[in-house]
């Protein structure tokens, strides 16, 4: 690493933060690509949010990430925001732009498709069912649609109003399935995507036989932790290919450390068996 005296700084904002991973992945970066930045877990409580979003531009920083829980609530600090933000309702990432503007994006979707892609190489086009229609569905709907692959897309979550609500925001081919139907939605789909908790350690289990799902589909469980969710381990004895969420972080990351950082990072082995090593110890201290 090379000290230019003038560090890149960036950093991510939540409450609490100290369990975020993104830290820990930038950090990977900059030293891989011998970058002179930081990057910061910043803990701030939200009834500072506006206040500390705000002064990022006079502290001198590039940009951060926001994480939870102020992710819907950080839009209305931004100057602007990208159409990925607006679809998905919420902003992941800040970048300060040369006049000092705040512009808000959101980069969950893009990043579960990008890893979804990485893994497949090749995908044929087919419905989709997503189960949830929290923040995580909401952004992984909006990319699915306006990427504009799949011919169909599921949605189902256990509070049914807000698959409603979604679909009626989001517009396009979707169809709102009851969450009792949601094996039975299975049939005829090229994948099946668990966004909400069910399956994280600590959370309940996802109660879903897979009995309708055809063997050709692909299982995306965005939780990684635990790395083999029962959802993903069901769907590999069955002999679908099916792939944790870590990934989607690791994606997701990679358009804001390039606007702050100046380079194109990669997500690698290297980078994976880094994370893991870090996935490793908060299973070990018991943290989910
Ligand atoms: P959120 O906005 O709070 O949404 C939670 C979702 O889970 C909602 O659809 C909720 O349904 C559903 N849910 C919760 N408990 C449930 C239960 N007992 N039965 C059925 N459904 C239940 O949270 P989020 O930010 O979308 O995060 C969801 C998960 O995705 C978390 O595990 C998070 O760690 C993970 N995540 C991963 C990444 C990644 O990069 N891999 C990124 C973001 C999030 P209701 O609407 O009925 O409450």
């Amino acid at each position: 690493m090379t000290f230019t005296g003038k560090a890149s700084l960036a950093g991510v904002i939540g409450y609490p933060v100290g369990h975020s991973l993104s830290p820990r992945l930038h950090q990977f970066w900059l030293h891989k690509y011998g970058i002179d930045g930081a990057y910061i877990p910043m803990q701030v409580h939200p009834d500072n949010l506006s206040k500390a979003v705000r002064s990022l531009p006079l502290l001198g920083f590039q940009g951060c990430n926001v994480t939870l829980p102020h992710k819907e609530r950080v839009m209305n600090d931004m100057d602007d925001v990208t159409a990925a933000a607006r679809r998905a309702g919420a902003v992941n990432t800040i970048v300060i732009d040369n006049k000092g503007r705040l512009i808000g994006d959101n980069t969950d979707g893009i990043g579960f498709w990008q890893d979804f892609m990485f893994h497949m190489q090749q995908w044929d086009p087919a419905p989709v069912l997503l189960l949830g229609a929290g923040g995580a569905a909401r952004a992984i709907a909006a990319a699915l649609l306006d990427i504009g692959k799949i011919p169909e897309l599921r949605i189902a979550n256990r509070t049914l109003w807000r698959a409603e609500q979604l679909a009626q925001e989001l517009g396009g081919p979707i169809e709102v399935v009851d969450w009792a139907e949601r094996e039975k939605a299975c049939r005829d789909i090229g994948l099946l995507v668990n966004a909400t908790y069910l399956g994280q350690a600590g959370q309940g289990a996802l109660d879903m036989s897979l009995d309708f799902l055809p063997l050709t589909a692909s299982v995306y469980d965005i939780v990684y932790v635990p790395w083999e969710t029962p959802l993903i381990r069901e769907a590999k004895k069955n002999g679908n290919i099916a792939m944790n969420g870590l990934g989607m972080l690791l994606h997701q990351a990679k358009s804001g450390f390039a606007a702050w950082f100046g380079t194109e990072p990669k997500v690698d082995h290297a980078l994976t068996a880094h994370m893991l090593e870090a996935l490793n110890h908060e299973l070990r201290d018991g943290v989910g």
